[in-house]
């Protein structure tokens, strides 16, 4: 059976719509989400505009900050530096990844744990480690809001996620563990992987390579998200062999269609929590 995400955020949205009218006539103002990018990568402004949107569609307001591949880091941190100061902005998106030459760190380190929508933040990402989650990353969160479809009972599932990124494959990791599975991480470097993700209940590929996970490396029966968004020959592909893949497993996300959508989903639930949480201090 298909996940399919685009419709589970369709629904997520409805409820979102309705939270941020709410939001609205209680505090006089909409919950906003400041977006910047840098340079002109056509995937990063795709996801941009799809944010902005996003935003328009909920009822929430979005400022967007865009600036050519050259500007100095200087004017980045200034606009980062005086959104965090800003009281009528509840969260600040950096669009990753930035152009070769500018220090990420430094610009992602000027965002305040509580208007870091992403939840890339150390605090936030170690937060989610301790199991005491405030903001997920959306990715992740995403995707675990998609598992809960399928009704299938996490706990005690061998959990398997191939990747191992800050933003998505530990999270991703983290998230499943606090759902008491059993998960292994597999990375480049990892031996025999296909021995591992054969064990797998649940598979999670986000490696970032067009049809990387084949027929032979999945179980009877698995859980199979794809989270990987590949450019080939101008089609979007995900790091799923869709294919034939599907002929094994007993839920499957494509791409597009899946994660991808949830994604900016989860990102204005959490700007949403973010104006939420502020209004609580
Ligand atoms: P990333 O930072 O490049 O990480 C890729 C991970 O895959 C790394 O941990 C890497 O291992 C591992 N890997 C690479 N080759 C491998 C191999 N041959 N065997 C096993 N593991 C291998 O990428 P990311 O940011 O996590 O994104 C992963 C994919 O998800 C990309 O396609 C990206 O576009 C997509 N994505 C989608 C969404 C969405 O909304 N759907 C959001 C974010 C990302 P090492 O650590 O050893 O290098």
């Amino acid at each position: 059976m298909l996940i399919y995400g685009k419709a589970v955020s369709a629904d997520a949205r409805e409820e979102l719509k309705g939270k941020v009218e709410d939001f609205e006539n209680k505090y006089g103002r909409k919950p906003c989400l400041a977006v910047i990018i840098v340079g002109e990568d056509p995937a990063s402004q795709t996801y941009v505009k799809n944010k902005i949107s996003g935003c328009a569609q909920v009822g929430m307001k979005s400022l967007h900050y865009e600036y050519a591949d050259g500007t100095p880091q200087s004017e980045i941190e200034n606009t980062v530096a005086s959104l965090a100061a800003d009281d009528t902005v509840d969260g600040i998106l950096v669009q990753l990844p930035l152009p070769k030459g500018y220090d990420e760190k430094k610009i992602l380190e000027l965002i305040p744990d509580e208007k870091d929508v992403d939840g890339f933040s150390p605090t936030n990402l170690g937060l989610l480690a301790m199991n005491r989650p405030r903001t997920i990353s959306c990715t992740p969160f995403g995707v675990m809001k998609m598992l809960a479809t399928t009704g299938v009972e996490l706990a005690g599932k061998n959990a398997v996620v191939i990747g191992r990124s800050n933003t998505v494959g530990k999270p991703m990791a983290m998230l499943l563990l606090n759902a008491d599975c059993t998960v292994t991480v597999c990375h480049s470097k990892t031996h025999g992987l296909a021995e591992i993700t054969k064990k797998a209940d649940i598979l999670v590929a986000a490696i970032g390579r067009p049809k990387f996970v084949t027929a032979d490396m999945v179980k009877d029966g698995a859980i199979v998200i794809d989270v990987g968004i590949n450019r080939v020959d101008g089609k979007l592909v995900g790091d799923v062999d869709f294919e034939n893949v599907e002929k094994k497993a007993s839920f499957i996300t494509p791409v597009p269609g899946g994660v991808g959508p949830m994604t900016i989903t989860m990102l204005l639930a959490n700007t949403l929590e973010a104006a939420v949480a502020k209004t609580q201090k």
